[in-house]
Parts: structure tokens; sequence; C-alpha cells
């Protein structure tokens, strides 16, 4: 038995060289050919498949996964390869996190808030109406304790998540008619995910929530009066101009919007050490990355929609927003009461907004005003 082993390694280790001393550079010599086919045996690859909510290549968005999967895959020197999927091509863009919870997949990337069915506190890792800025919600996720409630609100599921972008402020949306009056929104249907819609609800509006590739038709064919997407950027690519004429740049509903990567714990146990540095640091990278082109971007997409498609900017007027900010209070009271979860996240997050708020209005507050 033990020579028999020991012929199939020889052999094994034989055709190894044939194979390299065929492909591999001129100079190499024997002795390295042998050591490069004798570890060549030991390495282990690891493909994964990573599910969105997006469109495949949506600008921002949907090139998050891309490039985070790009990054692992050179990082990594091709051990670990990630093939990513658009909305609808494996699974639907809102069952992402069924998908890795149940492990079909090994990854999702996503917005925390379309499980606030599964996990009510999901939001506040995401998107908060009158709630933190991208800054200061990846200050509370890498330095405020964030983090740590992420993942103890998804371990149940057998996920474990990790920031993965984000929009920055996002605008208030497209409009067919103008809202002057708390009226205004009344009886209005609106594309609005998360803890926006349930404060929307309680303006008599009557939120949707579909995914962004399912939002142009619905808009045009008048099955909603109102969305709101993302930002100039995001909201050019889908052409919502063509089936809206009001444009609501004030910010409200998602003062920035949290992205997020999805990992199935299993998988992600399983993998060595120094791939699993590979994903957090990518993670991290594709994070920032997503904010930056963002901000680069924004403008000049708005210039292009105002210049060339006459798009008509709006603001909410304030008694609409100090109306809307009272129902995100009392949103937010009802939430706690009814879930002992989010009443924890809601905690740390509120105290750790109050006290970095008060430092970004001494500074950047009047910075703004100043400049
Ligand atoms: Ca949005």
């Amino acid at each position: 038995m033990k020579n028999l082993l020991k012929k199939v390694f020889v052999l094994g280790l034989a055709s190894a060289m044939l194979l390299l001393s065929g492909c591999g550079g001129k100079q190499t010599s024997n002795s390295s050919v042998k050591g490069t086919a004798a570890q060549s045996t030991t390495i282990q690859k690891y493909h994964w498949k990573m599910v969105t909510s997006w469109p495949k290549n949506f600008p921002g968005l949907g090139m998050a996964p891309e490039k985070f999967a790009k990054h692992v895959n050179e990082m990594s020197g091709g051990r670990l390869t990630i093939q990513v999927y658009g909305a609808g091509e494996l699974v639907p863009g809102f069952e992402v996190f069924d998908a890795v919870s149940q492990g079909t997949v090994q990854m999702g990337h996503s917005g925390a808030y379309y499980w606030k069915g599964k996990i009510p506190a999901s939001p506040l890792f995401g998107a908060l109406p009158f709630g933190m800025t991208a800054t200061e919600l990846n200050a509370w996720l890498y330095y405020g304790g964030g983090m740590e409630l992420y993942r103890e609100m998804y371990k149940p599921f057998g996920i474990i998540p990790m920031a993965g972008g984000n929009t920055g402020a996002q605008f208030g949306g497209w409009f067919k008619k103008e809202i002057n009056s708390m009226d205004d929104l009344k009886g209005l249907k609106m594309r609005i995910p998360g803890l926006a819609g349930d404060v929307l609800k309680k303006a008599g509006a009557i939120p949707v929530n579909l995914t962004g590739g399912e939002i142009f038709s619905s808009l045009q064919s008048g099955a909603i009066d109102a969305t709101e997407w993302v930002g100039p950027y995001n909201d050019l690519a889908f052409g919502f101009y063509q089936a809206a004429d009001y444009y609501y740049t004030s910010v409200w509903h998602e003062p920035s919007a949290g992205l997020e990567f999805l990992i199935n714990e299993k998988a992600f146990n399983s993998l060595p050490k120094d791939l699993q540095q590979i994903i957090i640091v990518a993670a991290r990278a594709v994070n920032e990355d997503t904010l930056d082109e963002y901000n680069a971007r924004n403008n000049s997409a708005l210039k292009t929609l105002v210049e060339e498609h006459h798009v008509k900017l709006r603001q909410f007027p304030p008694a609409v927003l100090a109306q809307l900010k009272k129902y995100t209070a009392e949103v937010m009271a009802e939430q706690a009461a009814k879930d002992a979860g989010f009443a924890k996240v809601w905690k740390s997050y509120s105290e750790f907004l109050a006290n970095i708020r008060s430092y970004n209005d001494l500074t950047l507050k009047e910075y703004y005003k100043n400049r």
C-alpha cells in the first residue's frame, strides 16, 4: 500500500513537471520546476458565487461587487475567484439574503434595509431617515461598536455582514407633480424602501418596494407616482427624467446608504486565514472606493440632467421636512418598543450620532457655510 502511494505521488509529480516544462518560462531551472510542482499539488483553489440586488455591471452599485471580485482574485493569486451575478440571473434581487443564508451561494451584495422583515434593526446599518452621513456611519461601524452589532444581528442567519460601499447622500426622488405641502403626499404611491417607507406611510402615502430594475417601467406606466433611487449618477443611468418632471434635491430619507457584502459563515470559516483577511481588506477598500466614485461623479451627472434633459430641481418645503422628521422619531420609538434587537442597535446608533454630530456641527457645518 505504501509503495503504491509512493508510485502515485511520483507519477503525479512527473506529470506536473511535464505540464510546467511545457508552459513555464524558458529560464526556469530543473530544481525550481521541481519546487513549483511540489507546491502546486498542495494549493487549494476556491470558486465562489456572489449574487446581487443590482443589474449586472450597473454603475456604482453593480460595479462594487465586480471590483471586490477583481481585488480578491488578484490579491489571492487566483486562489479565490468569485463569479458575480446581477439581480435575477441566479436569484431575484430581494432573495440575496436567503441564498447566502441557505448556502446556495457563498456571497451576496445588497442593501441592509431590504431585510427589515427578517432583522428589524438592519436599516440602521444602511440608511436611516435623518440619520448618519456616510463618514459618520463608517466611523460608527469601524470604531463605534456598529460592526459588532451588525455581526450579532446577522449571526442567527449564518451570515457575516461587511460594509460594502456607500452612495453618500441621496436625493429626495422623482415626482410627477410638485410637493408643496403634506397634503400632496396623501395617497402618493412611491417606491421607497426601508424605514423611510414607514415614515411616508404615516404621512398617508403608499410606500412600494421594487428592485432597481423594476422602477423605470413602473414609473412610466403610472403604477407608481414617484420614486427615489440614489442620486444623479445612478438616476441618470436609469433615465428617470423621461418619466417624471420634478427632481427633489432635499436629503432626508437616505443621508447616506451603506451597501453590504453578505458572506455565508460556513464558507468564510472554511477559508485559510490569509484568504479571510483578503476578503476583509477588499471589502474595506470597496466600501471607501464606492463613496469616492459617487462623490466624484454626482455633480456632472446632475449638470447633464438639468442642461441636457431639462429636469426641474425642487426642494421639499421646510414644513414638510419638519413633519417627516417628527414621523421618523415616532417610527424609531415604535420599532424600539417592538423589537429588542432594534432597541439595542438604536441605542448605540443614536448615542454615537449625538456625539459625532456635536463635533460636526462645530466644524464641518460651520465650514460649509463659510467656504
Ligand atoms: Ca435609495
